[in-house]
């Protein structure tokens, strides 16, 4: 333990080392720098993330942010792209190989899900689906000398399922990596589980404020370089504007999430005992099967829960054009509350067989809890429970 190193301080004072006296990071709108020598030409195009040289291969604001979700993640090393995919499928295709085996977890970003049936498969790499909360599932489906990459995400949509960090950092041979967007690294840091790897789509609560496209990835430094490596080359670089955004975002994040988990959990507890309601998925409840984990792993619960209406998916697309405060949408991790139906929305062609395969039931409605009064966004879901099911 260092001096000053919870994570609510960690985030004001990281990335701060290129600064100079400038309290805040300075953007730096630059693709091209000027060579001063021929051995700098030399020595930077050998070597991995050479600064000063192109703006894909590092900037100076970008590299501020990185440092900052590095000190955080109590990471060697960080690596910032354009968006949450970008990362994710830099990671896939800088580790994976034609011929080699990934393990992931079922309920998965629907990004990753696609990126791993699709161009994966096409390619020939491998996967096994597992579901991450059971006990030792992810470690069973490893294929020694095969498997190059356990995927998991945590919590996961849409049940808010956990993976055990402990246990994933235990397995020894493949890369291990954790998603964990829904977390931030204000809640969980999946590094100091023994995981090789922990992803953010820095889009959502990292950013916090819809206003920016970012993913980054962390891990130890040798293991970063080599994925810069092949990231270059796919070229999903990311913007310093955009990584300016967040940096500003990172100051605010413990605090943000703070007061989302807290509120969610009131949410959460209003819901549950609810007539109309015959579920809710929030980690911080006591009827999570997961919830002992949870406190295990993280330090609160997180903005993100969902719940089944007994209406089913009529009562659904009623609860979503209802709400007053929330705003119908299905991203995560803003000011603003957030309320989706999956069922109605994103997997609307699905039958009642394929939606249980996702996790999905025809009531659920997912929630991103905001940063308004607690005590009116608990009123908005209650009198939209009140005024509009069994109506
Ligand atoms: C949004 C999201 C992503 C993808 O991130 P983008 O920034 O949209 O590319 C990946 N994983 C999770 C869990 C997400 O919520």
């Amino acid at each position: 333990m260092t001096e000053f190193d919870h994570p609510d301080t960690v985030a004001i004072r990281s990335g701060r080392s290129a600064n100079g006296t400038a309290l805040n990071a300075p953007i730096w709108p630059n693709a091209v720098w000027h060579t001063p020598t021929l051995e700098f030409a030399r020595k930077a195009s050998a070597g991995a993330r050479a600064g000063q040289l192109y703006g894909r291969y590092a900037n100076p604001t970008v590299n501020a942010f990185e440092e900052a979700i590095a000190s955080l993640e109590g990471a060697e090393s960080a690596l910032a792209f354009g968006s949450g995919m970008g990362a994710i499928a830099s990671v896939v295709f800088a580790l994976c190989s034609h011929g080699d085996h990934i393990v992931a977890q079922r309920h998965i970003y629907s990004g990753t899900q696609m990126l791993l049936q699709g161009p994966c498969a096409r390619m020939g790499i491998d996967v096994t689906w597992v579901d991450g909360h059971e006990p030792g599932a992810f470690a069973a489906a490893v294929r020694p000398g095969k498997t190059m990459l356990v995927f998991a995400e945590s919590p996961a949509n849409p049940q808010l399922s956990l993976t055990d960090l402990d246990e994933l950092g235990a397995i020894r041979g493949p890369f291990t990596l954790v998603d964990s967007t829904f977390a931030t690294p204000a809640l969980q840091q999946p590094i100091r589980h023994g995981v090789s790897l922990s992803l953010h789509s820095a889009t959502k609560g990292i950013g916090g404020h819809n206003d920016l496209t970012l993913g980054v990835v962390s891990g130890e430094k040798d293991l970063i370089d080599d994925i810069w490596r092949y990231g270059v080359l796919h070229g999903a670089t990311a913007s310093p504007y955009d990584a300016h955004a967040a940096l500003r975002g990172i100051r605010t994040l413990p605090i943000r999430v703070a007061r989302q988990s807290s509120t969610a959990l009131a949410l959460a507890e209003a819901l549950i005992v609810h007539p109309a309601v015959k579920a809710v998925n929030y980690p911080g409840l006591a009827t999570h099967p997961q919830h002992e984990l949870a406190k295990r792993q993280m330090s609160s619960f997180g903005s993100m829960m969902s719940f089944d209406l007994c209406g089913g998916l009529d009562a659904g697309r009623r609860f979503v054009e209802s709400v007053r405060l929330a705003v119908m949408a299905s991203s995560l991790g803003g000011p603003e509350t957030l309320v989706s139906s999956p069922a109605n929305s994103t997997h609307v062609g699905l039958n009642r067989d394929e939606l249980a395969v996702a996790g999905i039931t025809p009531g659920m409605i997912r929630v991103s809890v905001g940063l308004e009064h607690p005590d009116d966004v608990v009123a908005d879901f209650v009198n939209t429970l009140e005024s509009c099911i069994g109506s």
